[in-house]
């Protein structure tokens, strides 16, 4: 209960920013989505990247683990792919039609004139597609996807794929050697703190005054250490980090009165000094 009131009188402070996670977030973990985005990794990486089934799981699980998510990891340990490549054959064919418009959603995001942006590790095929199919179009200022963060430079010299060693993670983490440093990552991706600090730059975002909303408790605890207030969505349960839990994006308006509350102080303000106006002129 104790953080409950730290979070009240934190919340006393002025929010100008909403800063939204698309997936699990914007829409429950009970869609099925995020299992099948499972399934269709491990597919490409046994059917693309030639890897062996038996290991496909754990090698899962170390690169995300390790690098935040498991295409970021590929990308370390030394596998060579095509970024739209990854993310077609991951989303491409997804049950998006399992996701139905949410207007309570779209009508408490546009019921807040304070600022709203999406920033989702997602591609942008991806993140439009889910905004379209839940009715939010229109209802983000920008939306801060895959490609935003991980431009690809045409001009790069292709890999050889041939002379290529891939980093053989699951030895290392069985036995981590001190000497031996880990591949570090190109793809820049939650829960890193530099990508946050590009999105803050990107979008002229001030953390101390933004809201941050994920279903990733890693991504919450980074939003954290970062300056962010944060909102772990699709749960009640209570870590470190969390400076509020909800259940369903939903319950928005209950645990955040004071936003609402702002926006009619701000009305009553206006409305008094219009009438001060006039009365003035007449
Ligand atoms: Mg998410």
């Amino acid at each position: 209960m104790a953080y409950e009131e730290d979070f009240k009188q934190t919340s006393e402070a002025k929010y100008d920013c909403l800063l939204f996670d698309i997936d699990d977030t914007l829409y429950p973990l009970s869609s099925g989505l995020a299992m099948q985005v499972k399934t269709n990794i491990q597919e490409y990486m046994t059917q693309k990247l030639g890897i062996e089934e038996a290991k496909v799981q754990e090698l899962c699980l170390a690169l995300y683990k390790i690098y935040g998510t498991t295409m970021a990891g590929l990308k370390a340990v030394g596998y060579d792919f095509d970024y739209d490549d990854f993310h077609s054959f991951v989303h491409g064919r997804l049950p998006y039609s399992t996701l139905k418009p949410d207007p309570i959603l779209r009508n408490i995001i546009l019921s807040l004139p304070i600022r709203k942006v999406v920033f989702t590790n997602a591609d942008k095929a991806h993140a439009a597609k889910i905004i379209s199919k839940l009715g939010l179009e229109g209802c983000f200022e920008k939306v801060i996807s895959f490609e935003t963060l991980n431009p690809i430079n045409k001009t790069e010299t292709p890999h050889d794929t041939k002379t290529r060693e891939i980093f053989d993670i699951i030895s290392y983490m069985a036995n981590p050697d001190p000497q031996v440093e880990l591949p570090k990552t190109p793809v820049i991706c939650k829960p890193s703190e530099g990508a946050f600090e590009q999105v803050f730059k990107m979008a002229n975002i001030n953390p101390k005054k933004t809201l941050f909303f994920d279903d990733s408790i890693r991504n919450i605890q980074t939003g954290k250490r970062v300056g962010l207030h944060t909102i772990w969505v699709g749960t009640s349960q209570r870590e470190e980090g969390v400076d509020m839990a909800l259940e369903h994006i939903h319950n928005i308006r209950e645990a955040l009165p004071e936003l609402w509350e702002a926006v009619e102080e701000k009305g009553e303000e206006l409305r008094t000094r219009q009438k001060v106006a006039i009365e003035t002129i007449a």
